[in-house]
């Protein structure tokens, strides 16, 4: 594994006490470290900004994920038996960007382009890309998340006949080549046993504009007029 690309550099001491006792477990000085100074890993999620740190996040989550889903690191294996979904979530489109077309490896733009081309992403036609609409939808995006995971809740529920506090999951957040969110939630009916419950394997993808329109309570008309008002 290579090092922090943006390592952080803190300076002062840091001690770490037992909360019940009291007993101090270790302490840090950093004018007693290597140029005085704590290096800290950044953390940071984004390959671009710290292929390191990217790449053990990339780890951890799918560990996580994974045990939430088959069991594993401490999850009993038994939630693998548990109803579970895959939902794919992924953002409209507000115009034609250059991009390489899964099918044909070609771009609306006539062209093709090659992996590391910076045009990638990037509008084919600026003058009528839906820029507004765009920073519109971005800003929105958290409360469209929070409603529509609600309604996964509900629905994951509904079908199994169980109460929606129980079905547990995570979200995965991803981008694309768009400077768009999208998101992957899986959902696992968990804590109580449901193993009469019949299987619900459900994989699919979406565009939350279709699930708000399944799911959303209205939310997606909301939408629409807001991005309406927006344009
Ligand atoms: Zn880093
Ligand atoms: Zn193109």
């Amino acid at each position: 594994m290579s090092r922090c690309s943006h390592p952080i550099r803190l300076r002062g001491w840091q001690e770490r006490i037992d909360a019940d006792t009291g007993e101090l477990l270790s302490r840090v000085i950093t004018a007693r470290e290597p140029g005085g100074v704590l290096l800290v890993a950044c953390g940071d999620r984004r390959a671009v900004s710290c292929p390191s740190c990217a790449e053990i996040y990339r780890h951890d989550a799918f560990q996580l994920v994974a045990a939430g889903v088959r069991g594993g690191k401490g999850v009993p294996d038994a939630v693998g038996e548990h109803p579970a979904v895959m939902v794919t979530l992924t953002s409209p489109s507000f115009g034609a960007v250059h991009t390489i077309r899964d099918r044909d490896g070609g771009c609306s733009c006539g062209g093709r382009h090659l992996p590391d081309d910076e045009a990638l992403g990037a509008p084919v036609d600026p003058d009528r890309y839906r820029y507004l609409e765009q920073a519109t939808w971005n800003h929105l995006v958290p409360v469209l998340w929070k409603r529509t995971v609600q309604e996964i809740r509900r629905a994951l529920a509904r079908e199994l006949g169980v109460a929606s506090a129980v079905c547990e999951g995570v979200r995965v957040p991803a981008t694309g080549r768009r400077p768009l969110p999208r998101g992957h939630s899986a959902r696992r009916a968990g804590r109580r046993w449901l193993s009469a419950a019949e299987p619900l394997q459900r994989r699919g993808a979406r565009t939350h504009r279709q699930m708000l329109s399944r799911v959303g309570g209205g939310m997606g008309e909301r939408l629409s007029h807001l991005l309406g008002q927006a344009a």
